[in-house]
């Protein structure tokens, strides 16, 4: 069992208070580590340490700064097979994908350490001959990072990675369902040597912990990633101060569209991979597969007899294809939406129940849910996020009324076509809404080089991994004059009478 102790100023520190257990989702007997409950008390002392911490981190040459992040690399890529393991067993996703989790954020320490060498601001022409001008980057103090459970290491270094990079200080307060990973995530931090205060990990609830980070007035900026309502809340907050911006990347009601001169199989394929990978609890996972009427049938029977036939089960088995959903909570929830789509009116084409039997009893698994229904503006579930293996099979006439149901809903995250006509892929690039597009492809694999970020109640605008840049530095224009008098653009008189 692991013991989740908050690290702050370099040190472990001993849990006092109320601390709270994290099961196992495949077996809830098994309690995998226990964590802290945090609240004022232990946010007021990290952030006044990463207050303090800032200074000295950010005269540091960024290639410096750069080096912590490559021991980091070396310590992570040791590290990758106990982190996956320890993954696993606290949130459910197979291990194969685990082990895809630590490499992603592998990737993403890999590349702020590589942009340490490269140029971090712009050389600009100015009007006047003899000035330089120039566009260049500074960090904006103490970061409060606040991470959902789904990518336990993953999302917690694209954010929390580029902020380091950059110059800045973080206080980070992962999910109460991941505590483990970040307590391994602590501990390479601490191997790395990276100076004490830098980075700070709180745990405890949204609502005691992630809440109060947020409001923090020292808090310059709050990177958020999770669910819509809470990032709503999270950005009414920030806009309270007239110095704190947040970028928050949330929701999805993603999309495949399947036009009629699709490759089946790969439609398929793509689909199963998006809707049920991590059991469908991805904010690119697709819980809408929009099907031209004339590929329907075929795409239904074979959508549903692979849906039928994939594996659930002991996620730390290599032959598994999903494990458990999260907690009994999200089971339930999950199963409310499957039974608000027969009271909407829809025709069930897989009938997924709470999974049932020797491999099942002690965890939260849960079947496929699969039914058509013709698209309906008003229907809950069509629009909602469900955040489960719960998919719908809406049928369109044409690509306009493909591109017209993948547009109404509230989010706008990723969205996926199968067609073999460029012509068309091309019409759906351009007219969809969403922050990650994909053709001949699942909804879900992202790289940490390209932005990740939605649009509509997805994000605000302000994609996280490599492009987060933009989120925690401030541009500034920096401009010298070689010439021995003053000459103003715009062909502004300078002559004092
Ligand atoms: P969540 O919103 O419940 O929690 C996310 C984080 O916010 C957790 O650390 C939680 O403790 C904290 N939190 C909860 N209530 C809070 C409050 N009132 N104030 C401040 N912090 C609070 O989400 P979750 O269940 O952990 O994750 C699932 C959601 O995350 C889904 O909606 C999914 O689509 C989304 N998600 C989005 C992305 C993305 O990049 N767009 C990636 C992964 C997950």
């Amino acid at each position: 069992m692991i013991q989740c102790k908050n690290y702050i100023d370099g040190q472990f520190v001993e849990p006092t208070g109320k601390t709270l257990e994290k099961k196992n989702p495949a077996n809830l007997q098994e309690v995998v580590g226990v964590l802290p409950q945090s609240g004022e008390d232990e946010i007021k002392s990290a952030v006044d340490v990463a207050r303090r911490a800032f200074p000295a981190w950010r005269s540091l040459s960024r290639i410096r700064r750069g080096e912590y992040l490559d021991n980091l690399v070396q310590i992570l890529k040791r590290e990758r097979e106990a982190i996956s393991q320890v993954i696993t067993r606290e949130m459910g996703k197979s291990i194969n994908e685990a082990r895809a989790d630590v490499t992603e954020a592998i990737h993403m320490v890999q590349y702020v350490f590589g942009t340490a060498r490269m140029p971090f601001g712009d050389v600009v022409s100015s009007e006047i001959a003899e000035k330089d001008s120039f566009m260049r980057r500074k960090p904006k103090g103490v970061i409060g990072v606040i991470t959902p459970w789904n990518f336990p290491l993953a999302i917690p270094f694209w954010l929390v990675a580029p902020s380091l990079a950059e110059g800045n200080t973080v206080v980070f307060k992962p999910s109460k369902e991941s505590p483990c990973t970040a307590q391994k995530m602590a501990e390479c931090i601490e191997e790395a040597g990276l100076p004490p205060g830098v980075i700070n990990i709180l745990y405890g609830s949204g609502e005691k912990c992630g809440m109060p980070l947020a409001r923090h007035p020292d808090i310059s900026v709050v990177l958020f990633t999770g669910s819509a309502e809470v990032g709503q809340q999270i950005r009414k907050v920030c806009a309270e101060y007239s110095d704190k911006m947040c970028a928050c990347e949330m929701g999805g009601k993603n999309a495949i569209i399947v036009l009629e001169d699709a490759n089946i199989d790969l439609a398929v394929s793509a689909s199963v991979i998006s809707a049920y990978k991590t059991s469908g609890q991805r904010c690119t996972a697709a819980s809408r597969i929009i099907v031209h009427q004339k590929v329907l049938k075929d795409f239904q029977k074979r959508f549903v007899k692979m849906s039928k036939n994939i594996r659930i089960g002991d996620p730390m088995d290599p032959n598994v294809f999903t494990g458990p959903v999260i907690n009994e909570t999200q089971l339930k929830k999950i199963l409310s939406y499957n039974q608000l789509a027969k009271d909407e009116g829809a025709t069930v084409l897989l009938d997924g129940g709470r999974m049932t039997g020797p491999e099942y009893d002690k965890g939260c698994f849960v079947s496929p849910f699969v039914y058509r229904m013709k698209h309906n503006s008003k229907s809950r579930v069509l629009r909602e996020e469900v955040f489960g293996p719960h998919v719908a099979i809406i049928p369109v006439g044409d690509l306009d009324e493909a591109v017209e149901v993948h547009n109404d809903v509230d989010y706008g995250l990723s969205c996926s076509v199968i067609t073999e006509d460029y012509r068309k892929a091309r019409e759906v690039r351009d007219r969809c809404e969403y922050g990650l597009g994909y053709v001949n492809l699942p909804t879900i694999g992202a790289e940490v080089h390209l932005p990740f970020g939605g649009v509509k109640k997805s994000g605000t605008g302000l994609p996280s991994a490599s492009t987060l840049i933009d989120v925690v530095t401030h541009r500034t224009a920096w401009t010298v004059n070689h010439a021995r008098e003053i000459k103003m653009a715009q062909g502004m008189k300078m002559d004092i009478k």
